[in-house]
């Protein structure tokens, strides 16, 4: 479902307060570059700023009101004034501008608004490019256009230097959650993933990712060996831990974990349960964070952070990784 005026404030605060004011203060651009990766609400924004612009009674002079003849044409994709350009196939071709530019040559159909808004803006062919600059270049009283990209370097600097850029930023890890479970992703991995990484594609690869579950499985494993049978733990690094975390940046991933779950440990120590990423491992953790203060946790964080610091500098990864698990060792169990 569409999401609502507060939710979008809520997903992309700086863009939103930045359009309401350019309205509030009747300095709406005549074009717009929306920049930034997938699953930031790029092209739901720019639906909804239609909508405000076209809107019949809009809600505390802010918000589209979603139910006006207008709003409605909008959600439903049939206003007569309000365009969306998309690839034809691969590219977004000459004749679709030129297209769009004849019906921009009539007036307004219903007012003397119109706004088109072209999707992966990045994939215009160098002739659709060429038109939209013209058309950039000698703009229509009352036309917006909105471009939209996940790539703005391969947009024309031509283009780009006559629209208003506006960039958006990576979800937060609350909404990368919530954008992960809408893409039916179970609410713990989401939850896991999320403080993983910011962007949404990548996010959603890792979670369909049978290397990174059992990565998780290994990585949890190997903190129970750290508390329960700590000997054994530069055993388990041979016997279970190399084969699966090989390449730098699987071990990277596999550090990133760990960190996770000593964070969860400081999280439980601060007394902030809800922050926890590994809920459902909770109860363990509990009883581990009890044995350990905050300041050894924060040690042992550190440790895990130095060595992916060595990792990236090309320390070899066994000797880095005994390492590490040397230092979490300590304190860590009964004896
Ligand atoms: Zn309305």
């Amino acid at each position: 479902m569409a999401k609502n005026w507060r939710e979008l404030k809520e997903l992309q605060p700086e863009v939103m307060t930045m359009l309401e004011n350019s309205m509030k203060k009747g300095r709406v651009a005549h074009a717009y570059l929306l920049e930034g990766e997938r699953g930031t609400g790029k092209k739901e924004i720019s639906l909804a700023f239609a909508k405000r612009l076209f809107c019949e009674s809009p809600l505390n002079g802010t918000e589209p009101c979603d139910i006006c003849s207008n709003c409605r044409r909008i959600n439903h994709g049939n206003h007569p004034d309000v365009h969306v350009i998309e690839p034809d196939g691969l590219s977004i071709k000459k004749e679709q501008i030129q297209h769009l530019q004849e019906e921009f040559n009539k007036k307004g159909v219903e007012s003397k608004k119109k706004i088109y808004m072209l999707l992966h803006a990045d994939k215009m062919t160098v002739q659709a490019a060429n038109s939209l600059l013209k058309f950039l270049e000698e703009p229509h009283e009352g036309t917006i256009a909105l471009l939209i990209t996940e790539q703005q370097q391969r947009i024309l600097p031509t283009i780009l230097s006559r629209c208003q850029i506006i960039t958006f930023k990576p979800l937060s890890p609350e909404h990368l959650k919530k954008r992960l479970e809408e893409h039916s992703v179970d609410s713990q991995t989401a939850s896991i993933i999320s403080h993983l990484t910011h962007n949404f594609e990548e996010a959603l690869e890792i979670s369909s990712d049978e290397w990174f579950a059992q990565a998780q499985k290994i990585v949890l494993k190997l903190y129970e060996v750290l508390w329960h049978h700590s000997l054994k733990a530069l055993l388990y690094l041979q016997e279970e831990w190399f084969s699966h975390f090989k390449e730098k940046e699987q071990l990277d991933r596999g550090l990133d974990l760990l960190l996770l779950i000593y964070k969860d440990l400081l999280y439980i120590q601060l007394d902030k349960p809800d922050l926890v990423v590994f809920q459902y491992k909770i109860q363990d953790f509990e009883k581990n964070a009890l044995r350990l203060s905050q300041r050894k946790i924060a040690e042992k964080m550190e440790a895990i952070l130095e060595t992916k610091r060595r990792l990236m500098s090309n320390t070899n990864p066994q000797l880095a990784m005994e390492q590490l698990v040397m230092n979490l060792q300590e304190g860590s169990s009964f004896v």
